[in-house]
């Protein structure tokens, strides 16, 4: 009857002004998902805690607990030991528990809770019995009841007796879904993939969409993309993503513009692709991984520019954001690495020498009503090929 299960609080779920069974079902569904492929697993909710438990031999709970830290909803989690409801095993359990905790911390104290009145030890009477044999294993050990480093928890409870000492960090946010759904614009930088991760955890479900322009761009570039992708979806869990061809209307754009205004150009016909494929898909929103004045076409204007064309809400959660914090969370998702990756994006193709910084949005409108690009905008949309990405693990 031994075994490890992860448990979370009511008060551990970043539940925050929406319907609490909705949320929880989602959640639910969320977590059995991403665990599926490690093996058979139940999760319960009772009294106020969810139980997350391995139903078969030979799980690998560590990699579960890797798993679950990436699940949005979660704001933190406890592993515990559960064993007999019998207070000399749970003397002995604990001990070998704590093992890899116990030998580090200076002060401690126990908690007991008992939820199962029938057994025949009251809380303090076990936090005093328990106390005592952890003091004997590991005699460097000092009572602190104020303020210990680590808090041991024995919860007795109806199907067994609770041991744990640490909280783990969750991943906080809302879970995926919650929210509804979203297309982010994804390039091979390190911004717009944490623009993802960060609007996943807002509860959006997402899809994914990616201008090449070949032969300019290669086979490189897209496979980053997608790398990138399946990095975030390890937060996300999976994502639509569809692949746009964009060679002939960049050189359409090239061959009818005026090149200072080749970007904004190119960046409003990216939004009015993304739009109809958001219409397709019933999806509520655009996401970009832009900064304000970062680059030129990233000022007020030139927002004002691209949002001219947009009829739904563009996210752009990093507008407020510096480059460094950006990398920090890159870092975090582990999408850095790839990111940096030398491969060349659709945007730094035929880029002007002078881009305008305050484009105006008459001038640019005019600019670009020279040529009609429907038909090439119909064709792309309709060349678009769409695959789901989810991370291997
Ligand atoms: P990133 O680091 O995400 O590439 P960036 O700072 O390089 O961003 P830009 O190249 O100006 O900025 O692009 C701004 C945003 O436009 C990106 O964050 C992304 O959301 C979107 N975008 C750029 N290139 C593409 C592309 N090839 N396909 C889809 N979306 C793109
Ligand atoms: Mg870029």
């Amino acid at each position: 009857m031994k075994k490890e299960v992860i448990m979370i609080k009511n008060g551990e779920i970043a539940l925050k002004g929406l319907n609490r069974k909705t949320f929880e079902d989602a959640l639910v569904k969320n977590i059995k998902w991403r665990l599926k492929s490690l093996g058979k697993f139940s999760v319960t909710r009772a009294q106020s805690t969810m139980y997350i438990e391995p139903m078969e031999e030979g799980i690998d709970f560590d990699e579960a607990v890797e798993r679950l830290g990436k699940i949005f909803g979660i704001a933190a989690f406890t592993r515990a030991l559960v064993t007999e409801k019998e207070l000399d095993t749970i003397k002995r359990d604990a001990v070998s528990y704590l093992e890899d905790i116990l030998p580090y911390a200076k002060t401690f104290k126990v908690t007991a809770k008992r939820s199962d009145k029938q057994f025949p030890l009251k809380s303090p009477e076990i936090q005093q019995e328990l106390g005592g044999t952890l003091l004997r294993a590991y005699p460097h050990l000092r009572v602190d009841v104020h303020n210990p480093e680590i808090t041991v928890t024995i919860e007795i409870r109806d199907f067994g007796a609770y041991i744990h000492a640490n909280q783990l960090p969750g991943a906080g946010g809302m879970p995926v879904g919650t929210s509804g759904k979203a297309l982010v614009m994804i390039s091979g930088g390190i911004d717009s993939p944490v623009a993802a991760y960060m609007m996943a955890k807002r509860g959006l479900e997402l899809h994914a969409i990616h201008f090449v322009s070949p032969p300019y761009t290669s086979d490189r570039a897209l496979e980053k993309v997608e790398t990138l992708c399946e990095k975030v979806s390890e937060y996300s869990g999976r994502i639509h993503f569809h692949c746009v061809p964009f060679t002939e209307i960049q050189e359409a754009i090239r061959d009818h513009c005026p090149e200072e205004y080749f970007t904004i150009i190119m960046r409003r016909l990216m939004m009015e692709i993304s739009m109809e494929i958001a219409r397709k898909n019933d999806l509520k929103a655009l996401i970009t991984g832009e900064s304000l004045a970062q680059v030129a076409s990233q000022t007020i204007g030139a927002i004002a520019c691209t949002d001219e064309v947009c009829t739904i809400p563009v996210f752009r959660p990093l507008i407020g954001m510096d480059k460094n914090e950006i990398v920090e969370i890159a870092r975090k998702i582990d999408t850095f690495e790839t990111s940096i990756l030398p491969y060349e994006d659709c945007c730094t193709v035929f880029t002007p020498r002078h881009p305008k910084t305050k484009p105006d949005v008459e001038k640019v409108r005019e600019a670009q009503n020279a040529f009609d690009f429907a038909p090439l905008l119909q064709k792309a949309i309709e060349e678009t090929q769409v695959k789901q990405i989810r991370s291997l693990s």
